[in-house]
């Protein structure tokens, strides 16, 4: 799960990493009301989006009065945010956060994540931070930093004095500086974060640093111990399809291909999107409807399949090991009648009641074709969907 800019601001305060003082419009309406209790006149108006590169897609823009910040805040609440991060969809803007300006001297970027190849966490700086970053990161990744923490010793002084020597900081900001890293670390640990992004973190023109821009990735997996970050979240921001699956208890991932594939089990999912792959197609989707699925989880997944309109065939793979095969074709039949199919389908039953299941299916009448073999499967749905 993501947190807004705003929300990750709120966080780092709490943790002492020094952020402008803001205010939150969370809907059109309140724009107003919400710039009254802002002092100073010149603000910086930022749409809040689960995405980066907002400031090159119009969602961060410098005013010099309330009048201009009600005008920018209005636009960016009627138009949704695309940048590169987004696709070409790009995302609404449900709220906006009016910032007091910050006078940059320079600005640096500082992150935490989960390394899994040294299985610690590591913090990565640049003095080379700002809107630029991913080009850096490409055209000259010697001018990235890194350490990694161990996690028996926990991040130390020597730490936080390598990265700062590396940004040519002095005096007085090294403190700060590793003030800040301790604090990322802290809240890293407490909330289960899987990445924390500081971009930029400005060193102001009187010297100081401020966090200017604050992203927090949180790990799904450990939610169910922190309440109040589950508040946090904005559906509005994630995958429509992903959304729903999650509602119905679906495992349900978008990618970028055009064949929809429903399987059993997450093992198998896997294999056959190898498979897709290796006959020359690329899958829609990962989705894992289970190992003890019903007929009704059947038809909410093809349901879910059949809304993505990239999808031009689609591959039912079943291994009916605790699940009957006879019910899954239930479950199909079902769907397709209630939903309608413009697309090929081609479905693959294994397992138990097999025979009786895909009788089923060729008796029904609809135009679903059938294959007890994955890899004639497999063939044969690439083929539909060219
Ligand atoms: P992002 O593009 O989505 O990463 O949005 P950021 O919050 O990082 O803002 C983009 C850029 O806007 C920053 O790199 C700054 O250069 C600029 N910016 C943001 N806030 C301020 C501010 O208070 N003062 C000034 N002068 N520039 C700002
Ligand atoms: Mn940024």
């Amino acid at each position: 799960m993501n947190l807004h800019e705003y929300q990750s601001k709120q966080l780092f305060s709490r943790f002492g990493i020094p952020v402008p003082d803001g205010a939150l419009i969370d809907s059109p309406e309140n724009t107003e009301t919400v710039l009254a209790t802002v002092n100073s006149e010149k603000v910086v108006v930022k749409a809040q989006v689960h995405a980066g590169g907002r400031g090159k897609a119009g969602g961060v823009k410098l005013v010099e009065d309330h009048e201009q910040a009600a005008t920018e805040a209005r636009r960016m609440f009627a138009n949704r945010i695309v940048t590169k991060q987004t696709g070409e969809a790009g995302l609404p803007v449900s709220s906006v956060w009016i910032e007091e300006p910050t006078d940059i001297g320079r600005e640096i970027y500082l992150s935490v994540l989960v390394d899994r190849e040294t299985r610690r966490l590591l913090f990565m700086a640049s003095s080379a931070g700002g809107m630029n970053i991913e080009e850096v990161a490409a055209q000259t990744p010697e001018k990235i930093h890194t350490i990694t923490v161990h996690p028996a010793s926990g991040l130390q002084g020597f730490h936080c004095r390598k990265l700062a020597f590396a940004l040519d900081l002095e005096g007085t900001q090294i403190r700060e500086f590793q003030k800040i890293m301790f604090a990322l670390y802290e809240l890293f640990i407490a909330n289960d974060a899987s990445l924390i992004e500081i971009n930029p973190l400005v060193v102001t023109a009187d010297g100081h640093l401020i966090a200017l821009d604050a992203k927090i990735n949180l790990d799904d997996n450990a939610l169910y111990r922190h309440a109040d970050l589950l508040e946090m979240r904005d559906i509005s921001q994630e995958d429509e399809r992903e959304a729903k699956a999650a509602e119905h208890d679906l495992n349900y991932i978008t990618l970028d291909g055009n064949i929809g594939c429903m399987v059993n089990g997450a093992g198998l999912a896997m294999a056959t999107m190898d498979l897709v792959k290796l006959h020359g197609g690329l899958p829609a989707n990962f989705l894992d409807v289970g190992g003890g699925t019903t007929a009704e989880r059947v038809a909410e997944a093809f349901k879910l399949i059949l809304s993505d309109d990239k999808v031009k065939a689609v591959l039912v793979n079943i291994f009916g090991g605790i699940v009957r095969c006879d019910l899954i074709a239930e479950g199909i039949i079902n769907a397709v009648k209630e939903v309608g199919i413009e697309v090929p389908v081609v479905v693959r039953l294994e397992g138990t009641n097999a025979q009786q299941g895909l009788q089923m299916l060729d008796d029904s009448g609809l135009s679903l074709s059938t294959a007890s073999d994955l890899t004639e499967a497999a063939k044969a749905v690439v083929a539909a969907a060219q």
